[in-house]
């Protein structure tokens, strides 16, 4: 289903339909200023960072005619115990850039690691031959696999694709060894990373290659990761809102440092939301909550604050005595939370109150549940800023483990703009940190 983009008008007014249809507040109860916009914010990500050349440019130009392109894709994917593949979508997400090389006559070699063997020792359960297969049937032709490939002696014609066996079964692959990456490199004329979930690793076939191969370009799925987060958090449409949410503030303090310095709101969930609740006074019972983080709490708040940005503390909480699917929840004010309870969702007013924000945000950055999402009578809050970024008109990007476990429980899979499967890498890029991928094509770009 597309995203609808309504009036500003009609965009509060769908807020407001989808809140009531939870059926848990009234309209009253909604604030309809548009939030705050910051009058100067630093521009968040250096540009540069985002011009690489592309795979489809060189293709339009002709330039990948008889040439041997080398494709580092990610095809790592489940298998069961007798190595059989039990979800390809990685393997079928990866097939446009091959299908881009083959159409514009290049010899194709695509690479990529599967699990964690170890170097040098080849074991058939680290083999890619289930990968090969399945290439094969998705492209109906021939895919021989080839073992022992860094130093050649194979061959591979235009119009043909061969499989390089799993990267990470050469020596020095993780250490980015700079005599291995010269022999990969020297296989080819022309270097594609495809591979976006391994961008936050300086390994051969993600970083070292890049460096010494004639051309070095981003395949279809790194560029469209690359465009997302560029537009996301180099280029965005404000107000920018982030959601940084889930368990623990600890592992999400550097997000939300780097974050608090680009955004106009960054809302609060979880139990990092119960860290931000203590380090403003209010009772938590004995909610989850890092009480030696409170002043990090603290500090980000007041930088925020003073350069005209936000972090919008809970009003009502959703409380239960025990973690549990049979625990009976109650919905109390923020200031009303008693020694024993536990904060477990967000409540309706905080979630009314944010939803009609991101209703008028320009951009949104999502990452982690807002509440024990797993559990209904906690998954309120969740359910309805999922609801609200559906339906914003605002740009939308999302990522990490349990939040596309949300995206996927409450079906707005079609309503987000950009869902990263990058994990690692999404969440490194969100911490503020250079990809090493991404950097060294970025500097190739420059040639
Ligand atoms: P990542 O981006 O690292 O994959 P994530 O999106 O998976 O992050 P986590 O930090 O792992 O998020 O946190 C998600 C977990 O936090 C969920 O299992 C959820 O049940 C739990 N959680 C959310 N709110 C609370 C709360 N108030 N108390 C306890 N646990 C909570």
């Amino acid at each position: 289903m597309p995203k609808m983009r309504p009036s500003p008008y009609c965009r509060a007014g769908r807020a407001a339909g989808c809140l009531r249809s939870y059926g848990i507040f009234g309209l009253d109860d909604l604030e309809w200023s548009i939030p705050h916009k910051s009058p100067y914010l630093p521009n968040p990500m250096p540009e540069a960072l985002f011009q690489v050349k592309r795979l489809s440019e060189l293709a339009q130009a002709g330039q990948l005619k008889g040439k041997r392109v080398l494709i580092r894709a990610d095809l790592n994917v489940p298998q069961d115990e007798a190595g059989n593949i039990t979800e390809d979508t990685r393997i079928r997400a990866s097939m446009p850039a091959l299908q881009m090389c083959l159409d514009a006559g290049a010899a194709v070699m695509v690479t990529s690691h599967l699990g964690r063997p170890t170097e040098g020792k080849f074991k058939s359960e680290d083999s890619l031959a289930p990968v090969a297969d399945r290439i094969a049937t998705l492209l109906h032709r021939k895919v021989p696999l080839i073992s022992n490939w860094v130093d050649g002696g194979f061959e591979v014609h235009p119009g043909e694709v061969v499989l390089l066996e799993n990267c990470r079964l050469n020596v020095g692959e993780k250490k980015n060894d700079d005599a291995l990456a010269k022999k990969i490199a020297a296989l080819c004329d022309v270097y594609v990373n495809d591979a976006f979930g391994t961008a936050h690793r300086a390994e051969a076939t993600t970083n070292g290659v890049a460096k010494f191969a004639p051309v070095a370009c981003a395949g279809p799925l790194m560029a469209a990761e690359l465009d997302a987060l560029s537009r996301a958090l180099a280029n965005p449409r404000r107000p920018l809102i982030a959601i940084v949410a889930g368990s623990k503030v600890s592992s999400k303090l550097t997000i939300l440092k780097a974050l608090s310095e680009k955004v106009d709101e960054l809302i609060v969930g979880g139990g990092i939301a119960n860290t931000f609740m203590l380090a403003k006074g209010l009772p938590i019972g004995k909610s989850l909550a890092e009480p030696d983080l409170v002043n990090e709490a603290r500090e980000i708040m007041d930088l925020m604050e003073k350069r005209g940005a936000h972090v919008p503390i809970p009003e009502d909480v959703v409380v239960a005595n025990e973690l549990s699917p049979l625990a009976r929840a109650n919905r109390v004010p923020a200031d009303q939370v008693a020694e024993d309870d536990m904060i477990l969702d967000i409540g309706p007013k905080t979630a009314a109150r944010l939803s009609t924000m991101l209703a008028h945000a320009g951009t949104i950055v999502w990452n982690g549940p807002l509440g024990v999402f797993e559990i209904d009578q906690f998954g309120g809050g969740t359910k309805m800023l999922a609801a609200a970024i559906a339906h914003s008109p605002a740009f939308s990007i999302a990522g990490g483990g349990d939040t596309l476990a949300a995206i996927a429980k409450y079906g707005i899979e079609n309503q987000v703009d950009y869902i990263s499967t990058g994990g690692g890498a999404f969440l490194e890029f969100l911490e503020g940190k250079t990809l090493p991928a991404f950097a060294v094509l970025a500097e190739r770009a420059k040639d």
